[in-house]
């Protein structure tokens, strides 16, 4: 069956699966949601016996109906490769009573590898299935995890060109070098001297000039944006849901069709949706437990059905989910309003100008799958030494808010299914806060002292991703003022 894309403000949008990934949003402001959820309608017999790429194919054209098999799985054959240090690429790890999904084995060895491998060879096919002559180039600004995560899924992909900024002095030292240090002659990274809004709000200045447009196609280029809206970034993080619970029937974890729980740390709403979109085609998932950290806004509106961003922003030890907007929410917000878009355009009018809306009882009785919880610093701290030193085994602070809500769960239900904990970061990418949990006596190491202590304790090698940069050039060194940054990115396209 073809499966079309939606925009959640405006159901009479109707396009492609490769529309929708090039488009990113919708030209209302909405978000590409497929017309249906369609089935898993492959028998878990089958699937137990697939490596990661054959699950990403099976889930994939499920969704993506208007790719070619050849397309698809060149895509998939691109982005699951020798760039993640196992060839599982989404090992599950069992310890202290669940199994930890862990999604960090890829370049920048956190879980946006997942997608951001996959999401430049599912934006070229697109271009090229649309006739799309220019070259794309990818404009973000970055907080740390995002920017690099796409300079590493974007670097030598022929047919693009990546700009990232980031502010100079708001990201971590291990951040910056992971970002100056990147490879690739098609990539660009400039620090700038302002914080991380000011690059935002520069680059969203960028992809609504005009004039900007007008000479970038000249040069034959078209901005593009690697925003974790994209439905190219949505779709391919359903695959590990299903892999995970194929995993647990292969080796007799679980029996047929039995139901698992879920727990994601949460931030901008994406990967917790797509366990919805993968208990929605089917899988036997029962509860989805959104775990926040102290920008707890998602435990507040699951409890209340308010959601509610007038609030303090909190600086946590998960910067990942630092966050107040959770924009893939606006999925789901569709959905539980039986995919009425005038609906959906008004609540979302509200969080713009209100900064908050509520939702009626009858779509709050539709998220009874979905539990909300949060940790707070100290219980995150404190989850990763417990963690560590009932089981060994060392998780970094996002995974740790997840974990530690998990407890609350269980603690709150007497629920004991078999579940899964979606690890999305490794713990070398937090050293500092994961060692200073494990022990105060660290604070006084250096960053990559650190490192090898870490290393040492939990019995794990060092990842690539780190020894990498350990000793890399630095091959981007451009700073400017925040008025600059359109010379720069025009000096990088010699245009
Ligand atoms: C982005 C991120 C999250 C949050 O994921 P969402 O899909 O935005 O909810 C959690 N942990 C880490 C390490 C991340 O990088």
């Amino acid at each position: 069956m073809d499966i079309f894309y939606n925009s959640t403000r405006n159901s009479d949008v109707k396009v492609k699966a490769s529309e929708a990934i090039l488009k990113g949003l919708a030209d209302d402001g909405g978000l590409f949601v497929p017309q249906s959820v369609p089935a898993l309608d492959i028998d878990m017999d089958t699937l137990k016996d697939m490596n990661y790429k054959e699950v990403a194919y099976a889930v994939m054209s499920k969704f993506f109906t208007d790719f070619t098999e050849d397309e698809l799985k060149h895509c998939i054959d691109s982005a699951y490769d020798e760039k993640f240090d196992t060839e599982e690429i989404a090992p599950l790890v069992y310890a202290d009573n669940a199994y930890y999904l862990e999604l960090f084995h890829g370049a920048t060895i956190a879980f946006k590898d997942m997608a951001l491998s996959i999401l430049p060879h599912l934006l070229t096919t697109s271009a090229k299935k649309n006739n799309v002559k220019n070259d794309i180039v990818i404009l973000t600004a970055t907080s740390g995890d995002t920017g690099k995560a796409a300079l590493a899924g974007f670097a030598d992909v022929k047919g693009t060109k990546i700009i990232v900024f980031y502010p100079k002095n708001g990201v971590s030292p291990i951040q910056e070098l992971q970002m100056v240090t990147q490879k690739g002659d098609n990539t660009f990274v400039v620090g700038i001297n302002g914080n991380f809004d000011e690059a935002q709000t520069g680059v969203k200045k960028m992809f609504n000039d005009k004039e900007l447009a007008k000479a970038l196609d000249d040069a034959h280029f078209q901005f593009s944006s690697a925003n974790s809206i994209n439905i190219g970034r949505l779709i391919p993080q359903v695959v590990y849901y299903v892999y995970a619970y194929a995993n647990l029937y292969a080796n007799e974890k679980i029996k047929k069709g039995e139901k698992i729980n879920v727990v994601v740390p949460t931030g901008n709403f994406g990967n917790i949706l797509a366990a919805f979109y993968a208990k929605n085609m089917g899988l036997p998932i029962d509860k989805l437990i959104c775990a926040s950290n102290e920008n707890k806004v998602l435990f507040d509106f699951f409890k209340t059905g308010t959601y509610d961003k007038n609030r303090e922003f909190k600086l946590t030890s998960s910067p990942s989910m630092d966050i107040l907007i959770s924009s893939n929410l606006e999925r789901l917000i569709y959905l539980i309003a039986d995919k009425d878009s005038d609906k959906t355009k008004a609540l979302m009018s509200a969080l713009t100008n209100d900064g908050k809306y509520s939702i009626t009882p009858d779509m709050q009785k539709k998220l009874d799958s979905f539990y909300g919880n949060f940790a707070n610093e100290s219980e995150t701290a404190e989850e990763i030494k417990r963690v560590y030193e009932d089981c060994g085994y060392i998780m970094d602070t996002h995974t740790a808010v997840a974990s530690a809500v998990y407890g609350k769960y269980t603690k709150e239900t007497s629920d004991n299914k078999t579940t899964v904990i979606a690890s999305t970061a490794s713990p070398f990418k937090f050293t500092r806060s994961v060692m200073n949990a494990i022990d105060s006596k660290y604070d006084s190491f250096g960053d990559f002292e650190l490192v090898d202590e870490l290393s040492k304790l939990g019995n794990v090698s060092v990842p690539k991703a780190i020894e990498e940069i350990r000793n890399a050039d630095i091959r981007h060194k451009t700073v400017c003022d925040i008025d600059k940054m359109e010379d720069e990115v025009k000096k990088f396209l010699s245009i």
